[in-house]
């Protein structure tokens, strides 16, 4: 293979590579004496066929990088997969400790255009389609509460925070524990993701797990099952609440809305469709870490650096409002650290669209690591890396391709997955 081609290939389909100058050498370090020998390896960047080292994008986004969202997807899959049935340093056990899978929406910030049922129109009188641009904005958008609905986005970080501390509090009071004995008993693993109702509001969808007191190695108490943990799960959620911000003599608190779907996670692969297995939960988690706001915005994928770019881009009118909203509110003094405008993209959300607590499972850090070890043993480099030293520098050059090199980089198929988990 030409060398241009074999650089594009180790790119596995990024569009948006990174572009580095400079050079890497691998000397060899005596074992005994600790100094180091001749050089191994050199590298320098304006050897290459491209010019630079190209690296990775590792967008999440499926909008900005397919390929490099594509392996967080699967990386995401695998993360909520062994958090579920064990597996790359997570114990299989874990499979039968209980488990459910929930989902926390936000309230109601103004009655929008939905599908009550197939019988029932929508309160507007009309049936609308599944792709209906008009289900989830609001029916009167003059009386919709979008400075609500920006600071609930906003405020959606810490409503989870306080979330896990009362449900720690209401299992520990279901199992008749004092709250600060709870951690000798049992603990609460969780990985979720953030996700946008068309309507422009975070919801949250999780994975709680009831684990012993040293996590996913330890048995659960007898009295932890998946029943204790969903009616912990609700009254946790209904009481937890957020103080936010007086605005123009307007006191905002926050909470989650009334709509809290808790369901166990079966073990079984397959079943009467009914149950909820750990394979369609991994895939849904994975499916929504590699996207953003786009749901309720369209292509509004990156920060904004001027007011007169919304203008310019093709947005729905209830997008627009909501991200005019975030940019509004963060010119005030008082709301500085909700950091509004840097996120007026994301409707406010500067949360983490997918997070784990530690003890859940493996990390996608791990994931990454293992993915880049089993490279240099494909390149069949041997060498040790205790017994090498590496002296390197690089400095940023850029982004993206040339044409030249995105036409080439298009002529090669992506690397074909291996890992055989559903894509949607
Ligand atoms: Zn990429
Ligand atoms: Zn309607």
């Amino acid at each position: 293979m030409p060398g241009i081609l074999r650089q594009l290939s180790g790119l596995g389909g990024c569009t948006h590579p990174i572009r580095l100058d400079g050079h890497r050498t691998e000397y060899t370090v005596d074992t005994h004496t600790g100094e180091i020998g001749p050089a191994l390896h050199h590298l320098d960047s304006a050897t290459l066929p491209a010019g630079h080292l190209l690296v990775r994008c590792n967008n999440r986004r499926t909008t900005r990088c397919p390929a490099c969202a594509e392996t967080y997807r699967r990386d995401t899959f695998h993360l909520i997969t062994t958090g579920l049935r064990g597996g790359k340093g997570t114990p299989e056990q874990v499979a039968t400790h209980p488990r459910v899978f929930a989902t926390f929406t936000a309230p109601s910030f103004g009655p929008v255009h939905n599908r009550p049922s197939t019988s029932r129109p929508c309160r507007c009188g009309t049936h609308h389609d599944q792709d209906d641009p008009r289900l989830g904005t609001p029916l009167d958008p003059t009386t919709y509460d979008y400075e609500s609905a920006v600071l609930w986005n906003a405020h959606a970080g810490a409503l989870w925070r306080r979330f896990s501390t009362y449900l720690r509090r209401e299992i520990a009071k279901r199992a008749g524990l004092p709250q600060r004995r709870f951690r000798e008993h049992a603990r609460v693993s969780f990985a979720k993701v953030a996700e946008y109702q068309k309507r422009g509001a975070v919801h949250f969808h999780a994975v709680i797990r009831l684990d012993g007191p040293q996590g996913g190695d330890t048995p659960p108490p007898s009295w932890a099952t998946a029943d204790l943990l969903t009616d912990a799960i609700r009254t946790a959620a209904t009481k937890t609440r957020v103080d936010g911000p007086t605005i123009d003599r307007r006191t905002h608190t926050f909470t989650f809305g009334r709509q809290l779907d808790v369901r166990a996670i079966r073990s079984a692969d397959f079943n009467d469709g009914q149950e909820l297995t750990e394979r369609a939960v991994a895939a849904y988690i994975a499916k929504y870490a590699t996207k953003g706001a786009e749901t309720a915005t369209g292509a509004l994928d990156r920060p904004l650096k001027f007011a007169a770019e919304l203008a310019q881009l093709d947005l729905s009118d209830h997008a627009r409002r909501l991200v005019r909203t975030a940019w509004t509110l963060g010119a005030r003094k008082e709301l500085e650290h909700l950091r509004l405008r840097a996120w007026a993209h994301m409707l406010g959300f500067r949360g983490h669209f997918s997070t784990k607590s530690r003890r859940y499972s493996t990390t996608l850090g791990a994931l990454r690591d293992a993915r880049a070890e089993w490279k240099r043993a494909q390149t069949a480099d041997t060498t040790a890396p205790d017994t090498t030293y590496i002296l390197a520098h690089w400095v940023f050059a850029g982004t993206g391709l040339s044409d030249a090199e995105a036409w080439l980089a298009a002529s090669l198929e992506a690397a074909p997955g291996t890992e055989g988990e559903p894509t949607t």
